[in-house]
């Protein structure tokens, strides 16, 4: 008899998208005529840049012709796109990574979810809350969450983000042995001053903790002050590994790459207190369970490091950017409460007298047809907020934001 891995049967029943596309289904069976743009969705919209449609274009010749096709590529990518990323991401910021640090995945969220396995079952983890549900849902999986009590999981610790302390998630007055962080954080479209990601470095350092930080949204940034990378903080080399995603800094939601970065620095200790390095097991986890990321995603990848891919990525940016700004600027006038928008491309918006995010997504959605995605479903200190993305197209944004004020004037 095989025994299934009872863990997956605690994982909540529904993810969050398909409880919110059941209700938006069963809108338009109701009201076939009407017209609903959602501002719920997490996928961008605009298409891949010229750069990068030429460079696959080029590298879709290459694998045509005997002289230049390619098979397997190294697990950890080409070195052609690593060496960009160090020349282009990190060492402008004084970062000087080794090429061995840097691992081509195929998006973030498989690294986010599989890093996880580096660490015994029983270490304890803490999250902010709300939060991306990869982190947990990965967790859970595998048994290191716990059981779940009024949507919260027993072994897990959850640091509030919320209106009251400002979106900045308290240093915890215990011991976490694994952090997870993601700034510019999805959902609430906040960032984290220097000042307060110090606080996290040191946190780790003197724990002996370890921080899983999420770039995903880093392109996003336009504060010069704000970090794009936790190794701008010294010593989180010896603490943080990171992870960064193409696909909203470069619309590469449909074409997969990102990259992992594991310091040569991190280690976690044996029941004995050995140290082992975590790089070297990264390594040999990625080559047993991964065969790289295509050729042709890498090659892509690597086009929006040159000139003309980094000023079209810029502009798509800017593009959703302007979106999140208007957004931001018309419902404040509309007297709510709205949070981020400014160097992320999520907005989180105080639902009015203190309503549940899922009644406030029903009346948005019954009354002005806009879709918005409800807070509670990020984790319990997401309740009374809802998330709306910038990524939507500019004219469908603008008539979305028409349809509300009108609604709430
Ligand atoms: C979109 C997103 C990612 C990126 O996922 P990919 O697998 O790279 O497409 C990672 N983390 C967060 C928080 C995200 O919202």
């Amino acid at each position: 008899m095989a025994l299934v891995n009872e863990h997956f049967l605690k994982l909540p029943n529904n993810y969050l998208f398909a409880d919110i596309a059941k209700k938006v289904n069963a809108f338009k069976t109701m009201h076939p005529k009407s017209d609903i743009i959602s501002l719920g969705i997490g996928d961008v919209t605009q298409p891949l840049c010229p750069a990068v449609v030429e460079a696959i274009h080029h590298a879709a010749d290459e694998m045509a012709t005997q002289a230049t096709f390619r098979g397997y590529g190294p697990e950890q990518g080409y070195d052609f796109l690593r060496e960009a990323i160090l020349k282009n991401d990190f060492l402008p910021r004084g970062i000087h990574l080794d090429i061995n640090e840097i691992f081509i995945n195929d998006g973030a969220k498989s690294d986010t979810g599989n890093i996880q396995e580096l660490v015994r079952w029983d270490n304890s983890i803490g999250v902010t809350d709300p939060i991306y549900p990869v982190y947990i849902d990965s967790n859970v999986m595998i048994g290191r969450a716990g059981v779940v009590e009024n949507g919260r999981w027993s072994n897990v610790l959850y640091m509030p983000c919320t209106a009251e302390n400002g979106f900045i998630p308290q240093i915890p007055n215990k011991r976490v042995d694994i952090i997870y962080l993601c700034y510019p954080n999805n959902p609430t479209g906040t960032v984290l001053p220097k000042e307060e990601l110090k606080k996290w470095v040191n946190y780790a350092l003197k724990n002996d903790a370890i921080i899983f930080y999420d770039a995903a949204y880093e392109a996003y940034i336009q504060d010069d002050s704000i970090p794009h990378s936790i190794y701008e903080i010294r010593g989180a080399r010896k603490c943080a590994i990171e992870f960064h995603s193409y696909s909203k800094t470069a619309g590469f939601t449909g074409v997969r790459c990102g990259y992992t970065v594991v310091p040569k620095d991190i280690t976690a200790s044996t029941l004995t207190g050995e140290r082992i390095p975590l790089n070297h097991l990264w390594y040999r986890r990625q080559c047993t369970k991964f065969n790289g990321t295509s050729y042709l995603s890498q090659r892509a990848a690597q086009a929006i490091y040159t000139q003309e891919g980094k000023e079209q990525v810029k502009e798509t940016i800017s593009y959703y950017m302007r979106n999140a700004h208007k957004m931001k600027e018309t419902l404040t006038k509309l007297g709510l409460e709205v949070y981020g928008g400014e160097n992320a491309p999520y907005l989180w918006v105080k639902t009015p007298n203190g309503e549940g995010s899922w009644r406030f997504f029903e009346q948005m959605l019954y009354d002005a047809h806009v879709v918005c995605t409800p807070g509670v479903g990020f984790g319990p200190s997401g309740e009374g907020y809802i998330r709306l993305t910038a990524f939507g197209q500019q004219e469908k944004t603008d008539e979305a934001l028409l349809r509300i004020e009108n609604w709430l004037k």
